[in-house]
C-alpha cells in the first residue's frame, strides 16, 4: 500500500465494535495508524481514573494486536505528538470521536484547525453519545436545562444500528515507534491500592460487553425496585466501560430497548438513566462553566467552606464521620473506585448541606477516586445534589442519611460490607480498606466507630437556617 495513512486517535472510545471513526478510517483504503497520546490531559487526572485507563489502553492494545494492527503509544502534547507521527510516517489525515468537556473540547478545537493549517485533514466523529447536544433542543430552538422534557423530546428518536467492529483494519508498510505503557506507571499515584482496586475492575470491550448482557438477562427486569439498594448487585455498573467508550452508548440502548419491547418494563427506567448521562454532555457543552463554577449564579454568595484542611472534610473523605450510610459509600469508593448511585448522592448531600462543604471539594475527590470519573457526570451529580446546577434538587431538600439507610438497606448489608468497626466479624471487604488507605491516616479495624461529627438533625438544621439568612 502506498496511500498515506490515517491516524485513528484514541481517546475515550476504547473500543474496535461501534466505533464510527474507526470503521469510517478501515473503509477510506488507506493504511490505519491506531494512536493513544498520553497528553496533558491524562497527565492530570486523579490516581484511580489514570489506573484504570492504563488498563483499558493495555486491553485496547491486545485486541488490534489480535487483528494485526498495533496500538503506538506516544507522550506529550497531542499537537506536537500527532505533527511528529505526521511527519514520521506520511499520514494525510487524524481521525478522532468527538467529546463534550470544556477541556477536550479547547485541545482538540485548536488542534483541528492546527492540523488543517498543515493541509492535513482532521475529522471528527460521534461516538461518545447518543444525541449530539446541538441536534437536541427545545421547541424555542434553545438548549435543555430541565432533565425530564429532553428525555421526552429524545425517547423515541431513531437511533441507528451498532456497527460491528472492522472485519481487518489495514495496516501501514512500517510501524513508528511506541512507548511501552509499563513505562508511563498510571498507577502509580495509587500508591499501596493498586492492587486491590484492579481486582474491583471489570476492563476492556469483551468484559463490557459481556456485563451489558448479564444486566439485560438478569437484573433489568427488577432495575426499578433494586436500582436504589445498595447492598444488592441491581445497577448495570456500565459507567465504568462507558467512561472510557469500551461499550458504545448506542449499544446500550439498543440493548435497553430490545428488553423492553420483550416486556422487560424496568427497562424503560434504564433508557432513561442513559439519557440522564446525555444530559450531563448536554449542559456541559452548552454551558461549560457547570464544570467548575456554580451553574446558578446567585450560589456565588454562599458561605460555603472551602477549606480542605478542616476536620469535618478530612472525616468525610476518610469515611470517619460516624454516620454509617456515608462512611460507607466513602469506603466503597476508595476500595473499589465505584459507589453506588444512592451512596453519592447521600455523601454529597452531606458534604454540602450538613457540613456546608463547597461542592468542589467533593468533586476533586470523587475525580481523584472513581474508576468511572466523567468530568461531565460528575459536575452534574455534584451541583445537583448541592442545588446549584440546573434541574437541582431544592435546597430545602436535605438527605437524612439515617433514615435513608433504614429505607435502603434495612438489612444493613451496605454497612457491613463496608464498615469493619460497625460489627464484631468484618467482612473481606470492609477489612480490606486498611490494607487501601494511606499509613498516615492512622485508621484500624478494631477502632471504636466515631460519635457523629454533625448528626442528622442537627446539621439539616444548620443548613436549612444558612440558606434562609442568605435569601433562598
Ligand atoms: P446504572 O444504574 O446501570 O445506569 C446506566 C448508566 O446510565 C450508567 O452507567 C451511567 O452511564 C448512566 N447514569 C445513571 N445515572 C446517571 C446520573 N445520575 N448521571 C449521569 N449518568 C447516569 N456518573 C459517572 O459516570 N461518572 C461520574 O463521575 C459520576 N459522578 C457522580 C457524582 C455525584 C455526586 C452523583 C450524585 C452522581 C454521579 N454519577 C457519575 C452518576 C451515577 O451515580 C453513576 O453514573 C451510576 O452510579 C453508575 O452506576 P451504573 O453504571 O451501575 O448505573
Amino acid at each position: 500500500m502506498s496511500k498515506s495513512p490515517i491516524i485513528m486517535w484514541f481517546r475515550r472510545d476504547l473500543r474496535l465494535s461501534d466505533h464510527e471513526a474507526l470503521t469510517a478510517a478501515c473503509a477510506a483504503g488507506h493504511p490505519v495508524i491506531p494512536v493513544f497520546i498520553h497528553d496533558e490531559l491524562t497527565e492530570s487526572m486523579g490516581a484511580a481514573p489514570k489506573m484504570r485507563l492504563g488498563l483499558s489502553v493495555a486491553d485496547l492494545a491486545r485486541s488490534l494486536g489480535d487483528k494485526g494492527s498495533r496500538l503506538i503509544l506516544r507522550r506529550g502534547d497531542a499537537l506536537a505528538v500527532l505533527r511528529a507521527l505526521i511527519k514520521n510516517t506520511g499520514a494525510g489525515a487524524v481521525y478522532w470521536s468527538r467529546l463534550y468537556d470544556p477541556q477536550s473540547r479547547a485541545r482538540d478545537t485548536k488542534l483541528k484547525a492546527a492540523l488543517k493549517d498543515d493541509g492535513v485533514t482532521a475529522e471528527s466523529f460521534k461516538g461518545h453519545v447518543l444525541f449530539e447536544p446541538w441536534m437536541v433542543e427545545t421547541q424555542t430552538g434553545g438548549f435543555y436545562k430541565v432533565y425530564t422534557p429532553m428525555w421526552k423530546s429524545v425517547r423515541d428518536n431513531d437511533v441507528s444500528a451498532a456497527l460491528p467492529a472492522p472485519a481487518s483494519i489495514p495496516a501501514p508498510q512500517s510501524w513508528p515507534a511506541s512507548d511501552d505503557i509499563a513505562d508511563w506507571q498510571m498507577d502509580a499515584a495509587m500508591n499501596r491500592g493498586a492492587d486491590i482496586l484492579r481486582s474491583h475492575c471489570t476492563v476492556g470491550e469483551t468484559a463490557a460487553s459481556h456485563r451489558l448482557d448479564a444486566f439485560i438477562a438478569d437484573n433489568v427486569a427488577n432495575y426499578v425496585k433494586n436500582r436504589d439498594l445498595p447492598g444488592v448487585a441491581g445497577t448495570s455498573g456500565l459507567s465504568e466501560n462507558l467512561t472510557y467508550g469500551e461499550i458504545s452508548p448506542r449499544k446500550c440502548w439498543h440493548s435497553g430497548w430490545q428488553a423492553l419491547n420483550d416486556g422487560k418494563a424496568d427497562a424503560e427506567t434504564f433508557l432513561k438513566e442513559l439519557v440522564w448521562r446525555e444530559f450531563a454532555y448536554h449542559l456541559a457543552y452548552h454551558t461549560p462553566r457547570i464544570t467548575t463554577e456554580n451553574w446558578k449564579e446567585d450560589w456565588d454568595s454562599f458561605p460555603w467552606n472551602t477549606d480542605v484542611r478542616r476536620v469535618e472534610v478530612k472525616a468525610w473523605k476518610q469515611g470517619r464521620t460516624g454516620i454509617r450510610f456515608v462512611d460507607a459509600a466513602m469506603r466503597e469508593m476508595y476500595v473499589t473506585g465505584t459507589m453506588h448511585n444512592r451512596g453519592r448522592m447521600i455523601v454529597a448531600s452531606y458534604l454540602t448541606k450538613h457540613l456546608l462543604c463547597h461542592w468542589k471539594i467533593g468533586l476533586d475527590w470523587f475525580a481523584d477516586c472513581l474508576i468511572d470519573w466523567d468530568p461531565c457526570s460528575n459536575a452534574m451529580g455534584w451541583q445537583w445534589s448541592a442545588g446549584s446546577g440546573p434541574d437541582a434538587t431544592p435546597y430545602f431538600r436535605v438527605f437524612n442519611p439515617v433514615t435513608q439507610l433504614d429505607k435502603f438497606d434495612k438489612d444493613r448489608a451496605y454497612v457491613k460490607r463496608w464498615i469493619a468497626e460497625c460489627t464484631k466479624t468484618p467482612s473481606a471487604t470492609a477489612l480490606s480498606y486498611y490494607d487501601m488507605i494511606p499509613l498516615h491516616w492512622g485508621m484500624a479495624s478494631d477502632d471504636r466507630y466515631p460519635d457523629p461529627i454533625v448528626p442528622a438533625d442537627i446539621g439539616r438544621k444548620r443548613a436549612l437556617d444558612a440558606y434562609q439568612n442568605r435569601g433562598f
